[in-house]
């Protein structure tokens, strides 16, 4: 499947070790997901910053079956929504703490972002974090 162009650049950033945001250029908020307009202030003037890879986890789930077609050979993984401290939001891939074992995670913990290879990223292209200090 081909990439939309307007999420090239978020994959590329992960691809080489970094986390980024789209920023608005006139506003100075931070967006996402990536939008062709600054849903702030309507700019379609927009780039990207390198996020700190920290914040709190807001939600998440573990599957063990059932997954979306194409995710199949993941099983079992873990979903959560992270909210950044930067004050955006983003889906991503949680590493569990030990084989398939997810038992550590709580709603509300602190979560951080890591880095995975070119090769990773291209297989699956979305964001892994871990608990803070897990
Ligand atoms: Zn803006």
């Amino acid at each position: 499947m081909k990439t939309p162009a307007i999420v090239t650049e978020f994959r590329d950033g992960l691809a080489s070790g970094k986390l980024l945001i789209q920023h608005c250029n006139d506003c100075g908020k931070p967006n996402m997901w990536p939008r062709y307009a600054c849903p702030h202030c309507q700019s379609e003037n927009l780039g990207w910053v390198q996020s700190a890879g920290a914040g709190t986890l807001h939600s998440f789930c573990v599957l063990r079956q059932g997954a979306p077609e194409g995710h199949e050979e993941d099983l079992p993984y873990a979903i959560g929504v992270v909210k950044l401290d930067e004050g955006v939001q983003l889906a991503v891939r949680l590493l569990p703490s030990g084989p398939e074992d997810w038992s550590g995670y709580a709603c509300d913990d602190r979560v951080e972002f890591v880095p995975v290879s070119a090769e990773q990223i291209e297989k699956r292209p979305c964001a892994r974090f871990k608990r803070t200090g897990g």
